[in-house]
């Protein structure tokens, strides 16, 4: 049986610290699905397109990860695509109480999969896309934190020099 894992998130955008977490993941897995989420919490900088058009220039050089959207319950997605595993990336102690949370819930929804916890790498600990925004915002380097394909049309985007 194929084992499926879903790396769930806003990606807004993606970064070095979600592909390395992805990257991780799809050797674990036998396929992973990184899934956009529309989180309502949040108030999203790019639209679902342009997240789902930078996730596919980056993955690009993976032939075991897929990529997708969803507006429901991550539990019901799991579901639908078959997947035995979330895969989520833990970088802080606060990350830790909002996803023990998540997967709580997530288990009453659906006790069929687990949640599977990946450290962060440590050059990434501090990597947020929000603290990429910023930065790029302030015409600041992000080269460390933006895969190369996608750095110029996101600052560019940011600094609205489109
Ligand atoms: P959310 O809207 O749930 O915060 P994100 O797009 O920010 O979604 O992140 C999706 C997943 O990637 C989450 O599991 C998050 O913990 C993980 N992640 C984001 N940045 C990093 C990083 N720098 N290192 C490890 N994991 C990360």
């Amino acid at each position: 049986m194929m084992r499926i894992a879903v790396c769930p998130g806003s990606f807004d955008p993606i970064t070095k610290g979600h592909l390395d977490i992805i990257n991780r993941a799809s050797k674990l897995f036998d396929k992973v699905i990184v899934v956009v989420l529309e989180n309502p919490a949040k108030s999203p900088t790019f639209s679902v397109n342009e997240r789902l058009g930078f996730i596919h220039r980056v993955l690009e050089p993976f032939d075991n990860v897929e990529y997708d959207t969803y507006d429901g319950l991550l539990a019901e997605y799991v579901k639908k695509v078959g997947a035995c595993a979330i895969v989520k990336g833990l970088r802080a102690v606060s990350d830790f109480e909002y996803e023990f949370q998540m997967d709580l819930i997530n288990k009453q929804l659906n006790p069929e999969f687990e949640t599977v916890f990946l450290n962060t790498a440590q050059d990434y600990l501090y990597l947020s896309s929000s603290i990429v925004k910023q930065v790029a915002m302030f015409n600041g380097d992000i080269s460390k934190f933006i895969p190369e394909e996608i750095r110029e049309d996101i600052v560019k985007r940011l600094c609205g020099e489109d």
